[in-house]
């Protein structure tokens, strides 16, 4: 099994001169799940984005493995990221949603015309893969019977396992989450909260979770990286963070009721 921990070397971003990331290290163990907990505008959204390669660093690199992936494109790093608007497609179902991502990285422009798939035995195939596929992610996640309604059919809940699943099917190496149940009411909160930590326990994929709610954080992780003003204050366990705060902030912060 190739090597899926990763690492974050001196890593900072400025936007024209405003610093908003400093000099971050941080090293995530292959498997991991590890939750970004900070408060609005500590950084959290924009080191994610890094990781995933929508935005470049400014100095500084990640590795995943040994690989050093900063220079390379979202598509070439095996990273799949969930925003907190869902960001679906709104005039597709949830089955093309979910499609369009194998598609686009196993056909050709060519074969995925339509009428492509009358013409040719090995679309066909591709495409019969890619629907098998779809279907058994869609599965566990509860997604099977609403393959064929468009998102504005769906709730909440169901909005964000389609933003999940759309992201599993490409097997990701690493999973990123951007505050995914901020949207949602209390209640299924706490239910989604357990699905996350189920899927991450079915994948055992590295996952680096982002939220400003520091009851989930504690509930969900192996590990929590508490941000504040583009830094790393601390990295622990949640039982460590909670019994030991290093800084007065992170005290202030994890003491404080969400
Ligand atoms: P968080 O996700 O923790 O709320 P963000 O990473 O979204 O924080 O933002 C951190 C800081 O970076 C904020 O002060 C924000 O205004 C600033 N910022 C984010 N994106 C940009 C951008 N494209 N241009 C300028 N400043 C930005
Ligand atoms: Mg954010």
């Amino acid at each position: 099994m190739a090597d899926h921990s990763i690492d974050i070397i001196d890593l900072e971003k400025r936007f024209d001169r405003t610093q908003v990331l400093k000099r971050i290290n941080l090293h995530i163990r292959d498997g991991e799940f590890l939750t970004l907990l900070g408060p609005s505008g500590c950084g959290k959204s924009t080191l994610l984005r890094l990781l995933a390669g929508f935005e470049p660093c400014t100095s500084g690199c990640i590795l995943i493995g040994d690989r050093d992936v900063s220079p390379l494109p979202p598509k070439a790093r095996n990273i799949a990221m969930v925003f907190q608007s869902y960001a679906l497609y709104p005039h597709m179902s949830v089955r093309a949603n979910m499609t369009v991502p194998l598609e686009m990285s196993r056909l050709s422009f060519r074969q995925r015309l339509p009428g492509a798939a009358l013409l040719s035995a090995k679309v066909r195939a591709i495409r019969k893969e890619i629907t098998a596929e779809v279907e058994s992610v869609a599965k566990p996640l509860g997604l099977e019977a609403l393959l064929d309604r468009k998102p504005a059919q769906l709730s909440g809940g169901q909005r964000q396992r389609v933003a999940v699943g759309r992201a599993m099917v490409r097997h990701p190496a690493v999973f990123l989450m951007d505050e995914p149940l901020s949207n949602l009411d209390a209640k299924l909160r706490q239910q989604l909260r357990e699905e996350i930590v189920d899927l991450h326990r079915r994948t055992g994929i590295t996952f680096i979770y982002v939220t400003h709610d520091q009851t989930e954080a504690m509930a969900m992780s192996d590990r929590i990286a508490v941000m504040e003003g583009g830094e790393i204050r601390q990295c622990a366990a949640p039982q460590e963070i909670y019994d030991r705060p290093d800084y007065l902030s992170v005290a202030r912060f994890v003491g404080a009721t969400a």
